[in-house]
């Protein structure tokens, strides 16, 4: 017998169809003498409807209020779940995150999970019942709730999971695991079956969205096995066959000389990028500039500060698209007369590509391979950032299909 938790994302409890089906898969693992715990997204399209409705009143909504409302699809699908599993036969409860609880730092909209508190849950499952927690919410020390950003599901799944001591997390989701890229983008991505904990990493802070980049640093922290897999097979289909499939993040050092070199490509299409023309060339402007901006609690990603010509550079930065009207507000507010900067100009139409592998480290030539192939394809670079195991560019956004496409053939990480 072993602690498992099982996430399903918005598309796994898309209908009420669906979630029959989920309460059969879960159920199914529940027979065969395992402690499940469940943690459920809204259902698909839900957290998108509530927020435009909130848009629909203010441009930029309080984000506590934000938080109010968006973290109500999850309590819908807990609800829906348990009686799903209750309606074949199976003991079952739900909690929102304020009931486990599930603390986390009061940064509404992208809220931290400070500690998880597993005395309700474990006598829960000792008592023999199936416990539903929705996903994506917590609470912060003054009792308001709190969500922990979008995709927040599968951190909320991977810190219970690690909190619980589970055996193993799986994350099921529309997809059968995760692939070279985004295989809604490229037809002939690949499946793998495993991918080292680093390169998630990589992928996940580089826009694939398949896990949020906190549950991914979860299962790193608390080196919590954590596997990706779909929810859309038959749920009846052989628990052991189940357990196997999918893609398995691992915490091995590769030791494989003959691995790829590259073992995937992400992007990003809600990029933005800023430059501050003209700016005194001296020391602390960086800090100048991009300490309010980190005040304001935006991430700062790219950063570039140009030659100096006559005492004054160019310093250009990318912010999350969605943060850029704030980003340009803080600086148009008091930095740029600050600084004396001689204008601030933005553009929204930027994506970032990036390809990622370990074995980067031990092979020379890839970002010349990338360059070059994107240049064969006439798509120029804004601007480039490296790592060890990664290499990303800035493109034009309507240029990011034709680069991810490319870049994957270019390094044959296409299906045999
Ligand atoms: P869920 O609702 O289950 O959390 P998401 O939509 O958040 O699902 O994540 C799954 C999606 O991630 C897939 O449908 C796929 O389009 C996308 N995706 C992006 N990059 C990858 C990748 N490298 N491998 C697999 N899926 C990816
Ligand atoms: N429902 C939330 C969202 O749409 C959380 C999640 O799906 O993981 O972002
Ligand atoms: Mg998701």
């Amino acid at each position: 017998m072993a602690l498992i938790v099982h996430k399903y994302g918005g598309t796994s409890m898309g209908s009420t169809e669906r979630i029959k089906n989920v309460a059969k898969r879960v159920a199914k693992w529940h027979d065969a003498g395992h402690q499940i715990v469940v943690v459920p997204s809204a259902m698909s399209g839900e957290t998108n409807r509530i927020i435009g409705l909130a848009k629909e009143i203010m441009a930029q909504p309080d984000p506590r209020e934000l938080d109010m409302i968006a973290s109500t699809g999850e309590q819908v699908s807990v609800g829906l779940l348990s009686m799903a599993l209750q309606a074949i036969g199976k003991q079952a409860v739900s909690y929102a995150g304020w009931q486990v609880p599930i603390k986390t730092d009061s940064a509404y909209t992208k809220a931290r999970i400070e500690s998880i508190d597993d005395a309700k849950v474990k006598a829960d499952l000792d008592a023999g019942k199936i416990v539903v927690i929705t996903g994506f919410q917590g609470v912060d020390e003054k009792g308001n709730i709190t969500t922990l950003g979008r995709g927040g599901s599968d951190t909320s799944a991977v810190a219970i999971a690690a909190a619980l001591k589970a055996q193993e997390c799986l994350i099921y989701t529309d997809v059968d695991g995760v692939y070279t890229t985004d295989p809604r983008v490229v037809s002939d991505a690949r499946r793998l079956n495993t991918v080292t904990f680093e390169e998630m990493l990589e992928m996940a802070s580089l826009g694939s969205k398949v896990l949020q980049i906190r549950s991914v640093e979860f299962a790193g922290n608390y080196r919590m096995p954590t596997r990706v897999l779909s929810s859309l097979t038959d749920p009846l289909m052989p628990l052991e066959e189940e357990a196997n499939s999918g893609t398995l993040i691992s915490f091995e050092e590769d030791t494989n000389m003959e691995q790829a070199t590259i073992t995937g490509i992400a992007f990003s299409r809600d990029e933005a990028k800023i430059t501050v023309l003209g700016v005194p060339d001296k020391p602390g402007i960086a800090y100048q500039i991009l300490g309010p901006v980190a005040d304001a609690n935006i991430e700062v990603d790219m950063i570039i500060q140009n030659q100096s010509v006559e005492g004054k550079t160019d310093f250009t930065f990318t912010v999350p698209r969605g943060e850029y009207t704030k980003a340009m507000a803080v600086l148009e507010g008091s930095v740029k007369a600050h600084i004396g900067a001689a204008s601030i100009v933005g553009d929204t139409k930027v994506s970032k590509v990036s390809v990622v592998g370990v074995g980067m480290r031990s092979h020379v030539g890839i970002a010349s391979q990338m360059f070059r192939t994107l240049s064969e394809e006439g798509i120029n670079i804004l601007m480039i950032s490296t790592s060890e195991i990664k290499i990303s560019v800035l493109i034009d956004e309507k240029y990011m299909e034709l680069a991810v496409r490319s870049l994957h053939k270019a390094f044959g990480l296409e299906s045999a």
